[in-house]
């Protein structure tokens, strides 16, 4: 399946964030016909228009596609089902997230006439634009929560395909499956996990008399170099490229962190993310204003490795040419790098 075959849903894309662009303009290339919904004056309008979208507001735009993508933050799209999508989508839909936390927790219940998919590109909206424009692609995963046409894959098939997913290797899942390993993969690993071991080490040297400098390239600059082998070839060729003694402090000492306490922890994490306790800490955190979030968040910002990573970056003249992604639309304390979230 893909985009140039049988059939081709008009699409509203909502929300032009760092999904929304991504998607949009991947989908627009793929030979879509694809409209953008925003509110009128708000923050990523004008930059819709400027990559020559369509855009009309939320209700019209939904009112006049075969395939709705709700690709706001996960905390107002509940708001917008019930306000704007559902009294103006029409019978018989579409209805296309790129996370299932809303659907799987219970917080939109879509109407049964219409075709509920996922499709959740396995990587940042920077990524999954620079990745197509290259002729590549990132990992999607995609499901059907509700098929009322009997097309409901076939759709989510031609959506993946448009935003480039299908030509790497389209995984499918369930809004279950996607929404904990989502969840626990950037809790436990990839955000929480690497950020708050980053800080900790660097913590350790700097406390135990060491330059923050050296500690910084320790613990934060050379992350990317192991990353980087991991990705190309898992851990097999990290070894291949680490020193003996460097394998032998990996083997030995690696489970001194990651130890049956870190693992209990994690065990945690998940049951939490699958018994509904974190979905409903965060749902009553967004909803009285995130005082909690906003103050974590800046004591992150202001974490002193931040200033001591800003000066060293300041001199690696090859970050200048590194693509700039966009600044993320409203955040609550200062705007994000994209590529940062998960
Ligand atoms: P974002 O914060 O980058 O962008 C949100 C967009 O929605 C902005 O254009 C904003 O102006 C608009 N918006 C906000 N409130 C709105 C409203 N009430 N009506 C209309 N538009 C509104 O969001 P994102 O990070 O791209 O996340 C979108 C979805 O994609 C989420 O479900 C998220 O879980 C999922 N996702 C994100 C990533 C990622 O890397 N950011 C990866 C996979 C899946
Ligand atoms: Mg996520």
């Amino acid at each position: 399946m893909n985009a140039t075959t049988a059939f081709q849903p008009k699409i509203a894309v909502i929300g032009y964030g760092s999904q929304g662009r991504a998607h949009a303009l991947n989908l627009r290339d793929s030979g879509f016909d694809v409209t953008v919904g925003l509110r009128p004056g708000g923050p990523t309008e004008q930059k819709a228009k400027a990559d020559g979208f369509k855009v009309k507001t939320p209700d019209a735009a939904v009112a006049d596609a075969d395939l709705v993508a709700v690709l706001t933050p996960d905390m107002v799209q509940a708001q917008l089902y019930r306000t704007v999508i559902e009294p103006h989508i029409r019978v018989g839909a579409c209805l296309l997230f790129a996370h299932g936390f809303n659907v799987h927790y219970g917080q939109i219940a879509p109407r049964a006439d219409l075709d509920v998919v996922l499709v959740a590109p396995k990587g940042p909206g920077a990524l999954v634009r620079r990745e197509y424009e290259i002729g590549r692609g990132v990992p999607a995963v995609y499901a059907v929560h509700q098929d009322s046409s009997g097309r409901a894959e076939q759709l989510a098939l031609a959506y993946c395909g448009g935003i480039g997913g299908a030509r790497q290797n389209a995984i499918r899942t369930t809004f279950k499956e996607e929404t904990e390993t989502d969840l626990f993969g950037e809790q436990a690993v990839l955000c929480g996990g690497a950020t708050k071991l980053v800080q900790a080490g660097w913590e350790t040297l700097v406390e135990a008399g060491y330059q923050p400098e050296i500690a910084y390239y320790e613990c934060l600059h050379e992350l990317k170099l192991i990353v980087d082998l991991l990705y190309e070839g898992g851990i097999t060729r990290m070894h291949e490229f680490i020193s003996e003694t460097a394998q032998y402090g990996d083997l030995t000492r690696g489970p001194y962190v990651i130890d049956e306490h870190a693992r209990a922890q994690m065990r945690k994490i998940l049951a939490e993310i699958q018994d509904g306790t974190f979905a409903r800490q965060w749902i009553a955190e967004y909803a009285a204003g995130n005082a909690h979030y906003k103050a974590l968040k800046q004591a992150d910002l202001d974490h002193p490795i931040e200033a001591v990573g800003r000066k060293l970056r300041g001199a690696m003249k090859w970050l200048d040419n590194a693509p700039k992604p966009a600044a993320k639309a409203p955040a609550p304390v200062s705007p994000q790098p994209e590529e940062a979230a998960a």
